[in-house]
């Protein structure tokens, strides 16, 4: 493997919190825990992992980011060696999907070589990705042969000025071009990704529908989620609601519900007669924490319990200072169990209390 310097071993740094605190209680394995699978103390099984491996990324979208970010230094973010180490640990503790995004995780260089390791672990059934798609047509084949399964691509607008409004950076034509490479690859499923605001993009919701159909390739709607200072709107203004979402959609499409889920939080409809599905990730109307399954790492190190919690766990220094142990950090895995919320308290008229921002937490 060949990422250049080395990544310095540092104190973790973090908002400090009485969760965060009770964690670091937890560095010390309990002498007869056994390394088994992942169960909260609410009974649920963790068995999907998202893993950011960058901060930093090639847009800045207005709902995910300020637009003047400060992104972390090198050494502070885990190295590739170590993301693979965890998803290894994970993986051998019954975690059999794994999903990488970011931050834009083809920014990162040599990001190719964490796909390979990850493919090749026995007990990944799922290797995924979300991606903004801009360097799909680099990549895809790559991340394909590294047994890459699905990929999530997110698309808001199909409108070039909107586009570009909404991303800051981003020029549609590029996205489309990903799109269209990771369609030309043969991912077993591709999905599209669009976070709904009112009077931004909602009135586009039938459009991007039609262009998945029109693609064979899936769709999920997203109501945008309370995450670090954006600066660019109000949250509660722009919040358009999955319920919203569908009745729009109805009006052109027959959608028929089903019982289908990718293990993650979107519940899906079938647009009948074709094979697109389309999902909805409703953190507000449709509350998904009763049968969550997963948790975050952060570009960081820093393990997240509950995406809107701080709820967390230093694992770079579990990493670091156990460099050739994996049990340890099995170890530290296990007991952070102990911290998982039983749910978010997402509210939008409220002033975030995340401070994190999505690129930071890992979408
Ligand atoms: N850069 C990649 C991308 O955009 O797909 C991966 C990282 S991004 C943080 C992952 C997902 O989170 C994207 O689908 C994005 O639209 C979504 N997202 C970002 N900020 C969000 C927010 N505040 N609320 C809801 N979804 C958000
Ligand atoms: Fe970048 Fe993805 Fe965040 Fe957009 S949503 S700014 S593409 S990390």
């Amino acid at each position: 493997m060949t990422e250049s310097a080395p990544h310095q071993s540092e104190p973790f740094q973090s908002e400090a919190n009485q969760s965060e605190a009770s964690a670091s209680a937890l560095t010390q394995p309990a002498p007869d825990q056994p390394r088994t699978e992942l169960i909260d103390r609410f009974g649920r099984r963790i068995t999907y992992v998202r893993m950011s491996v960058t901060d930093r990324c090639d847009l800045r979208c207005v709902y995910c980011m300020a637009e003047d970010m400060t992104f972390l230094p090198r050494a502070r973010v885990l190295t590739l060696e170590e993301i693979a180490r965890l998803g290894r640990c994970f993986s051998e503790l019954g975690v059999h999907k794994i999903r990488i995004t970011g931050g834009e995780p083809l920014v990162r260089r040599n990001v190719v070589w964490l796909f390979e390791q990850l493919g090749a672990l026995p007990g990944i059934r799922d290797l995924t990705l979300t991606t903004n798609g801009t360097q799909l047509p680099r990549f895809a084949g790559a991340l394909r042969d590294a047994g890459v399964t699905r990929i999530n691509i997110s698309l808001d607008s199909l409108r070039p000025e909107r586009f570009k409004a909404i991303t800051r950076l981003g020029e549609l034509d590029k996205t489309l071009t990903g799109i269209e490479a990771a369609r030309a690859t043969g991912f077993r499923r591709i999905k599209l990704n669009s976070v709904v605001l009112k009077n931004r993009n909602h009135d586009e919701v039938c459009d991007l529908v039609q262009f998945a159909l029109e693609r064979g390739i899936d769709i999920s709607f997203i109501e945008e989620m309370p995450l670090g200072i954006i600066g660019d709107h109000d949250r509660a203004e722009a919040y358009y609601s999955s319920d919203d979402i569908r009745a729009d959609l109805s009006q052109r499409f027959d959608l028929i519900p089903s019982a289908e889920t990718t293990g993650g939080p979107s519940r899906y409809w079938n647009v009948a007669g074709t094979d697109t599905r389309v999902g909805f990730i409703s953190p507000h109307s449709h509350n998904f924490c009763g049968d969550c399954n997963r948790v975050r790492v952060t570009a960081e190190g820093r393990l997240l319990l509950c995406l809107g919690q701080e709820h967390s766990t230093d694992l770079r220094r579990a990493l670091r200072a156990n460099p050739t142990d994996d049990d340890r950090v099995k170890d530290v895995l296990h007991q952070s169990m102990a911290i998982k919320p039983r749910g978010h308290d997402f509210d939008l008229r409220e002033q975030p209390v995340i401070f994190r921002h999505m690129n930071a937490t890992g979408g």
